[in-house]
């Protein structure tokens, strides 16, 4: 099995379960939580979704058995919504029932806007089965609004992200300004309504606002935490731990890890500066 290259290594734990538990049990010795993303997306083959589900199974037996503060994200690409709807559900349900039975929560990533609609609907239909199902949604598109009220309706359980995706126009809001507004406005409806809502940002804009609006609405501290990817923003996380608030990192691993890294460097041009010079030195 390869490893992680060194350029990778800021934003991908490693590659196997011990790795990732590696960084998990480091972040919950300082009393922050993790959610545990298996790398993957878009697979065609039938095959390797179930191979994914058998690894999620065994990744959701050992958080048990070690008992870790840790839950898992999902993309649903990974278990065949490319292939097949039906399929998919089927597997996102096998791996519900283990995660219920060792009440772990489980996080639905939200891809590209093609799978928008079918991750919500997923969704839907999965709440009315398993409590522990939550879902992203995306600040940047213009349906979110509407898709608010729609978790709310099921089981109010949202991850709450500006968008990592290249949408056109007509579909996600382009200016930032305009991004972290909507943010801000659906994070009100979500922290007032929602059962447990995940502030996804490393904006401090945002997570200021978001501090703010908690303590002015007394919001209590098992309806809400903060989460950043694991990579970015260190000293942050434990400012925002030590100063009460509940704290999760996303912690991706896995030998399928370019995708998510690339999407990590168009985040931001100093990533893809920091690449460059380091190849060069080598
Ligand atoms: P930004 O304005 O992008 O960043 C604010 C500050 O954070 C920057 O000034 C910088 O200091 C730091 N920063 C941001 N990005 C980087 C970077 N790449 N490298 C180094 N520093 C950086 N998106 C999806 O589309 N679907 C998902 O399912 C999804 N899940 C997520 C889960 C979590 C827990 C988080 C934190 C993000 C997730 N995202 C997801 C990504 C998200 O949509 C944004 O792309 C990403 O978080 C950057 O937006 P921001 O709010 O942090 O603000």
């Amino acid at each position: 099995m390869s490893s992680i290259p060194f350029y990778a290594k800021k934003f991908v734990s490693g590659i196997n379960i011990e790795e990732a538990f590696a960084v998990v049990e480091r972040l919950n010795d300082k009393k922050i939580c993790v959610t545990l993303d298996l790398l993957g997306e878009n697979i065609s083959e039938k095959q390797q979704a179930i191979k994914f589900v058998d690894e999620y199974d065994i990744l959701l037996k050992k958080i048990s058995e070690k008992k870790l503060d840790c839950y898992v994200s999902i993309k649903l690409t990974m278990l065949g919504l490319d292939i097949d709807f039906d399929f998919c559900y089927n597997n996102l349900s096998q791996i519900m029932r283990i995660a219920d039975h060792y009440n772990i929560r489980v996080a639905l990533d939200m891809e590209g806007s093609d799978y928008t609609e079918r991750t919500i609907v997923i969704y839907e239909r999965a709440a009315k089965e398993f409590k522990n199902i939550e879902i992203v949604l995306q600040a940047y598109l213009v349906r979110t609004e509407d898709d608010v009220k729609r978790i709310l309706a099921a089981n109010g359980r949202v991850r709450l992200c500006k968008g990592a995706y290249k949408e056109p126009p007509e579909k996600a809001i382009k200016k930032m300004s305009q991004i972290v507004e909507n943010y801000k406005k659906l994070i009100q409806k979500l922290l007032l309504e929602g059962q447990r809502i995940c502030i996804a940002s490393h904006d401090d804009d945002i997570i200021d606002f978001c501090i703010e609006f908690i303590e002015k609405n007394n919001i209590p501290k098992d309806r809400y935490e903060f989460q950043m990817l694991y990579g970015m923003r260190e000293k942050t996380w434990s400012r925002i731990r030590e100063k009460g608030h509940n704290m999760t990192i996303y912690v991706p691993y896995g030998d399928q890890w370019q995708a998510y890294y690339a999407r990590r460097l168009a985040e931001r041009k100093e990533n893809v500066f920091f690449v460059l010079k380091n190849l060069f030195k080598s």
